[in-house]
């Protein structure tokens, strides 16, 4: 019998896992599974950077690297981050395994026992789980009600925030949905956090997948350099889920403080990968707009098909993500009347259960009664989805 902490007392498995279990075990008993639940690209890491990997294999890149990653690739990073507008150098930067052990070291790095952390709901499912894990208390301020948009909401974030806010987190383009934050709006998360002297994370992992928007780096605004540490990674951009790398970048003495325990937990990120993610940066924007088109093409369809079954999405302009309503029964709809809709746990299980669609719930991400959609899938299977859930009276 182990005397667990309280620390990991604190945290839930990931909620997107019992998605997961079900659609698996559903596979298992040979059902044909549509799975729109998951957060990777569905396309195979661009064949120049799969080289590249190989090549350092070859040439024999296996042992540890400084804990803060080669020098090739911080100073690739640092010199993106400065296309990107952000004041950086190499030595202000940590590569991580995964954009996940970024945040993960950030977190720990600023928050104490009782430090306040606003989040900006829906969420990503492990902002949650870090911020508790260091020890924060969270405050939420939701966009739902403004289309999962961060301008109109500018207010409620204002009546968040006080002086006793040590952290805020901020992610454009958004998972769950989609959302990528105007200017404006950073702009005015830059006001907040200059006049409450706070910290803020900008989680810019979905930033190359933007449809008819621009991206824009927070740390680039006036008075941000020295308060955000931008998050950032290959997985998304790449479709490099299973390489893990990811970097963190920050002025100050972040790197230092972070650095501690980057070196005394991972080590260094894989030497052959960070070599392959030099070649990512330098050589496959190519391959990044490609994917970028398709999923553009996807979600426009995705768009079409809910419009001409009467679901009203508010569709954001980047990622690869779009959470529906499933919480109230939609006027018109033929729904037999004796299912209630207003659980979007329930919504999900039926999907998989009775349709072979696997979505996650809007819970998850602190947005009850919406399903959360991942078009990282083909336009056939796409299709195939929005069909089943007719058939199934989900839609
Ligand atoms: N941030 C967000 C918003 C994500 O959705 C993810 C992955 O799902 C990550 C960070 C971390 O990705 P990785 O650790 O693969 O770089």
């Amino acid at each position: 019998d182990y005397d667990y902490s309280d620390r990991i007392g604190r945290v839930e498995p990931s909620a997107t896992l019992a998605i997961s279990n079900l659609a698996a075990e559903k596979e298992a008993e040979g059902a044909d599974v549509v799975d729109l639940s998951v957060g990777e690209p569905d396309f195979d890491t661009p064949a120049n950077v799969v080289e590249a990997g190989k090549d350092a294999l070859d040439a024999g890149h296996t042992g540890y690297t400084s804990s803060n990653g080669i020098p090739p690739l911080r100073e690739a990073i640092a010199a993106k981050l400065r296309e990107d507008g952000i004041d950086a150098s190499a030595d202000e930067v940590i590569v991580t395994p995964g954009g996940k052990q970024a945040l993960y070291e950030t977190f720990q790095t600023l928050i104490d026992d009782g430090d306040e952390v606003v989040l900006l709901d829906p969420a990503w499912v492990s902002y949650e789980a870090m911020v508790k894990l260091a020890g924060g208390d969270l405050t939420r301020v939701d966009l739902a009600p403004h289309g999962f948009q961060l301008e109109p909401a500018l207010d409620d974030l204002a009546e968040a925030v006080s002086d006793d806010t040590e952290l805020l987190v901020v992610n454009s383009p958004s998972n769950p949905t989609g959302a990528v934050f105007s200017e404006a709006a950073l702009s005015g998360v830059r006001d907040l956090a200059v006049e409450h002297d706070l910290a803020v994370i900008s989680d810019e992992i979905y930033e190359r997948i933007v449809y008819d928007a621009d991206h824009v780096s927070l740390a680039s605004l006036e008075g941000m350099a020295d308060r955000t540490v931008t998050i950032n990674g290959f997985s998304k951009a790449y479709s490099m889920t299973g390489w893990r790398l990811g970097y963190l970048h920050a002025k100050d003495d972040f790197v230092g403080e972070a650095g501690k325990l980057h070196s005394h937990s991972v080590s260094c990120a894989t030497n052959f990968v960070q070599r392959a993610g030099v070649e990512a940066l330098e050589n496959a924007d190519a391959s990044v707009e490609e994917m970028r088109e398709a999923f553009a093409d996807r979600r426009d369809l995705l768009v079409d098909l809910f419009d001409e079954h009467g679901v009203d999405v508010d569709v954001g302009d980047g990622a690869f993500y779009m959470m529906i309503p499933v919480g109230e029964p939609r006027s018109g709809s033929s729904g037999s009347g004796d299912e209630p809709r207003a659980d979007d746990a329930a919504w999900c299980e039926r999907a998989i259960e009775e349709a072979s669609v696997a979505c996650v719930p809007g819970s998850a991400f602190n947005a009850p009664g919406f399903a959360r959609i991942s078009y990282a899938a083909s336009e056939e299977r796409l299709r195939e989805a929005v069909d089943r859930l007719v058939a199934n009276d989900l839609l």
